[in-house]
């Protein structure tokens, strides 16, 4: 069965396109009913932010992406944190010492920027001089001796090739002569991603290895760490990046959202995992929804691309209001509600609105609105006249084109004693004796109709007018218009 693992370093908080590639690794895990494990490469505890690990299992929950095997849920591989492997890498470590293919470097931080700086001047490519590597009996017993701090260096061979198989891109050959010495170990005894992940991925029984493109360049050094182990590598796919509009890396100058403002800003998880698939992977080259089980389902690895795949934030609001329109209206309203009842300072609705709000009254008004909706965090902005009359206009936009105020002031009096006849409270009835209130003015629609959307929305813009007038009932249209007149 195959055994995936998507293994983060809690550096930051994971961006969006860290999701994507997790969400390779899970999908053909589910796919093949094999494992998904998540293990938090935590060896660089400088750099390790708090919180990171947490926001982390937030996303991937609200995502739906369950783990196998992971520090929450535990499993038959773990510790499944690296900083609680050290013994694992210290034996290993000592296996490479012994056999020859790693050896300590004593060199000081101040000696290898030396030996940076010269390089640089000289334009060759910054690498480690070997220094160490050669030191002889005598040498190396005095630096033991004196105790000084050291790290392990992975000894690459002189001469020769390496060559791994990328199961997207085909085989990749590097010169060993351009590869680094790589520290394996770091003065602190902690491993470096280079060492760690091997031994992890082969203790843990990886099968298929997915990770960003960004790590191509270090694979011939990991080949070369597999082979003096003795190991067998996993299949290697390196998942295209994702790209910013400018088809550069997306990064936190792209303004892309985190998983959690996308959700504060009412995006769905399953739009947003349908909209994370096809970044990098698609089934042909016209379908785009896909239910979760339908991404299981089509999900095969060989059809990830090798191209970097753009984030595309327009074609994500696209999507998200198709997954809108296809929900049920009570669960659209029942998954919108909680969005506008935030605080207004969180983009709620404003605070002098009583909460809880009626559920009847707030899905017939989203009933005017799923069809226009973006986001479900868009909803407090679009409904809230429906809620307050707390609201201003500019006389002036009441005041349609070729008209006064005068003729305005007619206008809506009109309107409001026919309304104030009509015998029932329903959009048709209603839409047909506006009409012909419109040509006994001598209006057009538009000029009519607008003056009194205005006056009961104080919009512009709005649901189709005698619905939204149905929606907020006799008594508020009437005392709207009323308050125009006035
Ligand atoms: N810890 C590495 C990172 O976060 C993992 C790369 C890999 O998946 O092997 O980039």
């Amino acid at each position: 069965k195959p055994r995936l693992r998507f293994a983060p370093s809690p550096t930051g908080l994971m961006h969006i396109g860290g999701f994507r590639t997790a969400l390779f690794s899970w999908l053909y895990a589910r796919k093949t009913g094999g494992s998904f494990i998540l293990r938090i490469e935590d060896t660089d505890q400088a750099r390790t932010v708090e919180g990171a690990v947490e926001f982390l299992l937030e996303g991937m929950a609200w995502l739906g992406m369950d783990i196998d095997e992971g520090p929450v849920v535990g499993g038959a591989y773990g510790p499944y944190f690296q900083t609680q492997r050290r013994e694992i890498y210290h034996q290993y470590t000592q296996q490479l010492l012994d056999s020859g293919h790693a050896y300590k470097c004593y060199c000081t931080p101040e000696r290898l920027d030396e030996m940076r700086k010269e390089q640089m001047a000289k334009k060759l490519p910054p690498r480690y001089d070997r220094r160490c590597r050669y030191l002889t009996a005598d040498e190396r017993a005095a630096h033991e001796a004196a105790g000084e701090k050291h790290v392990i260096r992975f000894a690459t061979p002189i001469d020769g090739e390496t060559t791994f198989r990328d199961e997207l891109r085909g085989d990749i050959t590097f010169k060993n002569a351009d590869i680094d010495d790589t520290v394996i170990l770091k003065s602190d005894g902690l491993p470096t991603y280079h060492l760690a992940h091997i031994i992890d991925d082969h203790f843990m029984a990886i099968t298929h290895l997915v990770r960003a493109e960004e790590w191509i360049s270090s694979a011939p050094r990991h080949i070369l760490i597999w082979r003096a182990f003795g190991w067998q590598e996993p299949l290697i796919y390196h998942a295209p990046d994702v790209l910013g509009n400018d088809k550069r890396k997306l990064s936190k100058r792209h303004g892309a959202p985190s998983w959690k403002e996308l959700q504060q800003q009412g995006f769905l998880p399953e739009a947003v995992l349908n909209f994370l698939a096809l970044i990098g992977w698609s089934l042909d080259d016209k379908t785009e929804f896909f239910t979760r089980e339908e991404l299981i389902q089509s999900f095969t690895l060989e059809r990830v691309s090798v191209a970097g795949a753009i984030y595309d934030a327009e074609k994500l609001a696209w999507m998200n209001g198709v997954y809108i329109r296809q929900l049920s209206l009570e669960e659209m309203t029942r998954r919108t509600i909680p969005y506008m009842e935030r605080p207004a300072a969180e983009g709620g609705l404003p605070d002098s609105i009583q909460r809880p709000l009626d559920v009847d009254y707030t899905t017939r008004v989203l009933s005017l609105e799923q069809e226009r909706l973006r986001t479900l965090g868009e909803a407090a902005e679009a409904v809230s006249f429906f809620y307050t009359d707390d609201w201003d206009y500019e006389t002036a936009t009441l005041i349609q084109k070729n008209m006064d105020a005068a003729s305005t002031i007619t206008a809506l009096q009109s309107t409001y004693e026919l309304l104030e006849s009509l015998p029932t409270w329903e959009h048709e009835p209603m839409e047909a004796a506006m009409r012909e209130l419109t040509t006994r003015l001598g209006l057009k629609a538009g000029q009519l109709f607008g003056a009194v959307r205005t006056a009961v929305s104080g919009r512009k813009a709005t649901p189709p007018l005698f619905q939204m007038m149905e929606v907020l009932g006799r008594e508020r249209t009437q005392a709207r218009i009323q308050r125009a007149i006035a």
